[in-house]
């Protein structure tokens, strides 16, 4: 039997995205907000069923550079939008966020990153350790050298972007959930269509957003793109009381928290090695936990009664210079969106328009030697490095 023979499907599409989280979701709602009427969604499982839904979600500006920091920024006014609009079904919470360093190292290696983005815009404030406690009465930041405010950040929950943005769409695409993509079909060197799950469906253009599974997706096809998955935790602890403390990130310490209410979301536990994105452990580490109860000792004044609630592990999908591959890769037609590197959540919805812009051949404002999936046509072996960490 030919492939898609004896099935249901053989229906045309301007634009096929592959996966349904966060930048797949995103990617889509953009090509409809450019013009394209024929938009379908292919998601192996159900919506936002990977690494969206175990995000801590924190959305900073305090990234690498100006341009992930626009993307962040362009990125929070649509979290903003929609948090607007959906009321009490998306949040974009919390009240900026404050950045720690006690490394001299650490403050030099930030000062050139934080005037790059005061160049573009962003706002940055410098707080004294005094300045800090006042505000957040719970936080300990005594031995900090440096204490960064980034007004403008919040948090979001993946899960619940994908769910907002799904019922957006709602009789405008198609989505075809718990179809497998198994093959991108090419005429000569010109992507046609996709086989997935029991359809064939037909496309001149395929965008790509299908995270740390892309390696696998793609191998089978000959292309060896360089992502490696690997792992990270959170855990999640309540306190007695309200917590009075900011959403934080620690440089040298190495961990991120997210407040909400009672309850404080720890991030770290980074794993620098590959992980099988079919087959990985999708829960705490022990030393994870021993590590995440002391820093919360550390930092919150009432750190040593917080008891554990739970936690789990996800993935991220690291590239070998941390910058996202976007735009056209391999044959005609066939466009990607992945290698977020830790910090896809806080880039999604911007990343998305630019995805769009790039499927519809249109010019995008991030530079493209830094951002275009061409520079690495193949594989390249690397080292993973730390996730979402302003300072390699
Ligand atoms: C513990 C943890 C904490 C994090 N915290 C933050 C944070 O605070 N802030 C932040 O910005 N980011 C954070 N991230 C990173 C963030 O989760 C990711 O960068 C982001 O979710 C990537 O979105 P995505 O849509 O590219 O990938 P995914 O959400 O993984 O979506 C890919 C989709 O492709 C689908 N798929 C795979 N193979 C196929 C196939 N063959 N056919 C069809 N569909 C397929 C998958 O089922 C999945 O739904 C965190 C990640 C983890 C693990």
């Amino acid at each position: 039997m030919e492939k898609g023979d004896g099935f249901l499907s053989g229906k045309a599409y301007d634009v096929i995205v592959v996966g349904a989280g966060a930048v797949g979701m995103s990617a889509a709602r953009s090509l409809l907000a450019q013009g394209v009427e024929r938009i379908a969604v292919v998601e192996r499982e159900g919506p936002a069923a990977g690494s969206t839904s175990r995000a801590a979600g924190i959305v900073s500006v305090l990234t690498w550079d100006e341009h992930d920091a626009l993307l962040v920024k362009r990125s929070a006014e649509i979290y903003r939008d929609l948090a607007a609009r959906f009321p009490g079904r998306f949040r974009y919470h919390g009240d900026g966020m404050v950045t720690v360093a006690n490394r001299a190292a650490t403050v030099e290696a930030m000062e050139p990153r934080i005037a790059a983005l005061r160049e573009v815009g962003l706002e940055v404030q410098e707080l004294s350790c005094a300045q800090a406690q006042e505000r957040w009465s719970d936080l300990v930041v005594e031995d900090a050298q440096a204490i960064w405010y980034t007004p403008g950040d919040g948090q979001v929950y993946g899960y619940d972007y994908v769910q907002v943005v799904l019922d957006e769409m709602q009789g405008q695409v198609d989505f075809y959930f718990h179809h497998p993509l198994q093959e991108i079909l090419q005429e000569g060197d010109r992507v046609v269509g996709v086989l997935a799950g029991d359809v064939t469906l037909s496309a001149p253009r395929v965008l790509l957003a299908t995270g740390v599974w892309t390696r696998k997706v793609l191998g089978p096809m000959g292309m060896e793109i360089p992502i490696k998955p690997y792992r990270t935790q959170i855990s999640v602890w309540t306190a007695d009381s309200p917590v009075r403390l900011p959403i934080l990130h620690d440089l040298d310490l190495g961990f991120y928290w997210v407040p909400d209410g009672q309850k404080i979301i720890f991030g770290d536990g980074t794993e620098h090695v590959e992980s099988d994105p079919y087959d990985w452990k999708d829960f705490n580490d022990e030393e994870f936990i021993l590590a995440a109860g002391e820093r919360l000792a550390k930092r919150f004044v009432h750190g040593q009664e917080v008891r554990l609630q739970g936690g789990w592990a996800g993935l991220c999908d690291a590239t070998p210079d941390r910058h996202p591959l976007l735009g056209a890769y391999g044959p005609e037609g066939l466009f990607l969106a992945v290698g977020f590197n830790g910090f896809g959540i806080m880039r999604a919805p911007a990343v998305g328009e630019e995805a769009a812009r790039l499927v519809l051949g249109k010019e995008s404002f991030l530079p493209m030697e830094k951002y275009g999936a061409v520079r690495f046509p193949s594989w390249v072996d690397f080292p993973i490095t730390e996730g979402f960490n302003v300072v390699s």
